[in-house]
């Protein structure tokens, strides 16, 4: 009798494992909360999937260790790779999976207009608050007054708050959960792939490098874990909050979801109005 294959297994490459992600990293939650995800939409294999991917450890997941159809850009280039797959192929589920130094700092200009343009992908901004791939240097999302390689008495640069930002765009999407909240961030892997189907879809996960920033704090994963978790709370509370309230509290819920034409659709209509003209 053949044993049942656990979900994570059957969208995995089984050939690249183990993963390369450091012991306790929080990349694997987000994969297991991606694959559950898929499991729960009863999808069978991933033949209506292409994922893309730039530079760092969350950029992993995808390629090698998603069984589909994936590419491995240069660094911050996924986004515009992405879109041209999408042009080509629109019938396909383009999904970027890439972190926040990757999308916020190199690729930022395009993540931006990507999102201006209400593109039809999904985005997965794994935030792990540093450049864990290369050691741990300061990135755009590091909070002020962390310390890093780079930033030994601690980081002077206010963090872009990548989630928020992206809030005030065309893009129908936008959500934040921290690995912490593996219910909320799997059923957010749904809504993207059932009930918003289009436009800019965009998901930022708080995941901290274990390496390069919990083991700095003498924490266990463990231990970290069970921190976020007092420390995230819903948006709509964060906001109610004074400044000076806020304090080391995370925001987390979705920022807009919306189901207006992605951008695919709008250039439909203008390349029609174009023949007829
Ligand atoms: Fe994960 Fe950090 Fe290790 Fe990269 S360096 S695999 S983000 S723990």
């Amino acid at each position: 009798m053949s044993m049942p294959i656990h979900p994570s297994r059957r969208y995995l490459r089984e050939e690249t494992l183990p993963t390369a992600f450091c012991p306790g990293c929080y990349n694997g939650i987000v994969m297991n909360a991606l694959f559950q995800a898929f499991k729960e939409m009863g999808v069978e294999d991933l033949r209506d999937y292409v994922f893309v991917s730039g530079i760092g450890c969350s950029s992993w997941i995808p390629s090698p260790y998603i069984k589909a159809d994936s590419i491995h850009t240069l660094h911050g280039r996924a986004i515009p790779v992405a879109t041209g797959v999408k042009l080509s192929r629109p019938e396909l589920n383009v999904v970027v999976i890439a972190g926040d130094g990757d999308l916020a700092s190199i690729g930022g200009n395009h993540l931006l207009h990507a999102a201006r343009r209400n593109m039809d992908l999904v985005v997965v901004m794994i935030n792990n608050l540093v450049y864990g791939m290369t050691r741990g240097q300061l990135a755009p999302t590091t909070p002020r007054g962390m310390k890093t390689i780079t930033t030994p008495y601690g980081n002077p640069e206010n963090p872009f708050d990548v989630a928020r930002l992206l809030g005030y765009t065309e893009a129908n999407y936008v959500a934040r959960w921290c690995v912490c909240n593996y219910i909320q961030l799997k059923n957010s892997f749904k809504e993207v792939f059932t009930r918003i189907k289009r436009g800019f879809r965009f998901i930022e996960v708080y995941a901290p490098c274990i390496t390069y920033v919990v083991r700095r704090e003498k924490k266990s994963p463990g231990e970290k874990l069970k921190e976020l978790m007092r420390r995230c709370i819903p948006l709509k509370k964060y906001y109610s909050l004074l400044d000076n309230e806020r304090g080391d509290k995370i925001p987390i819920g979705v920022y807009k979801a919306e189901d207006k034409p992605g951008f695919l659709e709008n250039y439909r209509a203008y390349i029609r109005k174009a023949m007829e003209g």
